[in-house]
């Protein structure tokens, strides 16, 4: 029997719910059909030895010196936090090859990085027992401590516990998910911007602290414990209070937004992805010209019910609801105005709502 086994965890789209994760309020994302997969093979040598199809990269490491290792700045600190999460948790790190052959298009907001600390755990676990919640908050963990965005838990979480065919709505505050049923009605289309700004990830940082800073000026721990009223009385200066009017009106987008799905109501479904992206773009200033361009021509094209951005900001993809009927007119509609407007191809993704991280090696034949 051969002893190589295979990992898989899948990427994300996030519905609507952008940026509340942190601000412990709810998201509403969908495990994609699109994932990254770790295979695992005995080290030659004693050594964990990680390589990127993608990157075409190879890496190696000291177990030894993993449980102290610092970030370098590089697409390894991803896996190399994990494994030093797993090795506070008490587990013994066996010496492995680990290949990571991915399938999630990497920072276009639809989480390469949480497939790939998904799959990694998974991986370094060979088959140990560790509850999915754990699983999903150690990955957070690696990503917010040792990679260095702090991040919300939305992306972990939903690459743990994604299901076929269904959203995820999560409350970030007690962990706990419904699932929604996505009416049969409507595509969801994932369409890469393929530009990512600079700018994003200390953006992010920044959004983090002006969120903490507007909970303070209400006497909050979170935004979650806020409202608008609240808001209106607060005294605050202007931009943290534009950042927690998009926190606390998209909370209640996201509710509305499961009421509409659970409903069949396609056209409030797709009225809220446009509010929601109107809320990104104004109020919590995370789009790009490109991006507002993809969601306005989007919102015009017959058959598209709305758009909104999706994922941390500045680039990345959008996120469409499309009647199935008119996917491919869409794409050529869309895809033709993006090229005329920016010289830029975009790609699209037709989205399958997906299972949740898991082991996929195939029994070897005869077993
Ligand atoms: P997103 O999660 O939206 O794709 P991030 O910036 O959060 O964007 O994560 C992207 C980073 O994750 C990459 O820059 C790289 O460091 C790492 N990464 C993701 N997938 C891979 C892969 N297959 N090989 C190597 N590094 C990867
Ligand atoms: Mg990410």
């Amino acid at each position: 029997m051969s002893s190589s086994r295979i990992f898989r965890a899948p990427g994300r789209v996030n519905l609507i719910g952008e940026h509340t994760d942190y601000n412990l309020g709810f998201v509403l994302p969908v495990a994609l059909n699109l994932a990254t997969e770790v295979v695992t093979e005995p080290s030659p040598d004693g050594n964990l030895h990680i390589f990127s199809e993608h990157r075409q990269e190879r890496q190696s490491f000291d177990l030894a010196g993993l449980a102290t290792a610092q970030p370098r700045k590089h697409w390894t600190d991803y896996p190399v936090g994990v494994a030093r999460e797993l090795l506070a948790l008490g587990f013994h790190l066996a010496p492995l090859q680990l290949t990571i052959r991915s399938q999630v298009p990497e920072g276009a907001g639809l989480s390469s990085s949480a497939a790939l600390e998904v799959a990694t755990a998974l991986a370094l676990l060979q088959g140990r027992a560790l509850p999915p919640l754990e699983i999903a908050r150690l990955c957070q963990r690696a990503e917010s401590q040792f990679v260095g965005l702090p991040c919300g838990i939305m992306d972990q979480y939903v690459s743990v516990f994604g299901r076929q065919n269904s959203a995820l709505c999560l409350d970030c505050r007690t962990l706990e998910a419904d699932f929604v049923e996505l009416p049969a009605g409507a595509a969801i289309i994932a369409v890469n911007s393929m530009v990512k700004h600079q700018l994003g990830d200390s953006a992010y940082r920044t959004r983090v602290a002006e969120c903490a800073q507007a909970a303070t000026a209400l006497g909050v721990a979170s935004l979650r414990d806020a409202n608008l009223d609240a808001l209106g009385n607060a005294n605050m200066a202007d931009k943290p209070r534009h950042r927690a009017w998009h926190i606390l009106t998209e909370n209640d987008r996201v509710l509305r937004f499961v009421a509409a799905a659970r409903a069949g109501d396609l056209n409030e479904m797709g009225a809220l992805l446009v509010e929601s992206h109107a809320s990104m773009k104004a109020d919590y200033e995370i789009t790009c010209p490109e991006i507002d361009f993809l969601v306005e021509a989007a919102s015009e094209i017959p058959g598209c019910y709305g758009a909104r951005m999706t994922g941390g900001g500045f680039g990345g993809c959008t996120v469409n609801l499309v009647d199935p009927a008119s996917v491919a007119d869409f794409q050529t509609s869309l895809s033709n105005a993006y090229r005329h407007a920016f010289a830029l191809v975009p790609a699209f993704y037709l989205c399958q709502p997906g299972d949740g991280a898991r082991e996929i090696t195939k029994p070897a034949a005869g077993v």
